[in-house]
């Protein structure tokens, strides 16, 4: 894998945001450095609504030093390749299923076990259609785990959180 470079979180103009959308520039500054800019500040809706509006799966990974990389698409093994040069452990891992649901798939079951052997990550996020769903790494061992067993035994199992957009028109009805 190509060493990816971190993301500077930068509130872009919506309108810029959207131009590069549309046009397709999914990797352009406008847009990963708005979603790095969202995601940072814990506004994980806004995130989604970029993904949604592209309809590509997007993930975001904050290492431990704040630094950001977002990315498109083979999100199954954004977990497992950590960035050259990110430090470990990441705080957070989110990722989305645009226009899906929130939940955690067997690949991302798949990616969360193995984060758990090595202690890769501390926080996993999933996004879907306006829904949220979190999972915390414990090292002892969740009370309430993803599975009893093995691996994803360290993963709390937590409720959906819904209805998380609140600015649905974000992108909507912004002067091109
Ligand atoms: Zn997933």
């Amino acid at each position: 894998m190509d060493a990816k470079p971190p993301v500077k979180p930068l509130l872009h103009p919506i309108a810029n945001v959207k131009r590069a959308i549309n046009k397709g520039e999914i990797w352009s500054n406008e847009v990963r450095e708005t979603m790095a800019y969202f995601g940072i500040n814990n506004q994980w809706a806004t995130f989604y609504l970029i993904s949604e509006a592209v309809n590509l799966e997007a993930s975001m990974l904050i290492d431990a030093d704040d630094f950001c990389y977002v990315d498109w698409g083979s999100v199954s093994k954004v977990g497992l390749n950590p960035p050259e040069g990110a430090t470990i452990p990441f705080q957070v891992w989110t990722h989305t299923h645009p226009r899906g649901d929130a939940y955690w798939s067997m690949t991302d079951k798949n990616s969360l076990a193995i984060a758990s052997a090595v202690g890769l990550i501390s926080k996993a996020i999933v996004l879907g259609r306006g829904e949220m769903k979190i999972a915390n790494w414990i090292k002892q061992g969740a009370e309430e785990p993803i599975q009893t067993t093995g691996p994803l035994s360290h993963w709390t199992e937590e409720k959906i959180v819904k209805n998380i957009i609140t600015n649905k028109n974000w992108l909507d009805g912004v002067e091109e």
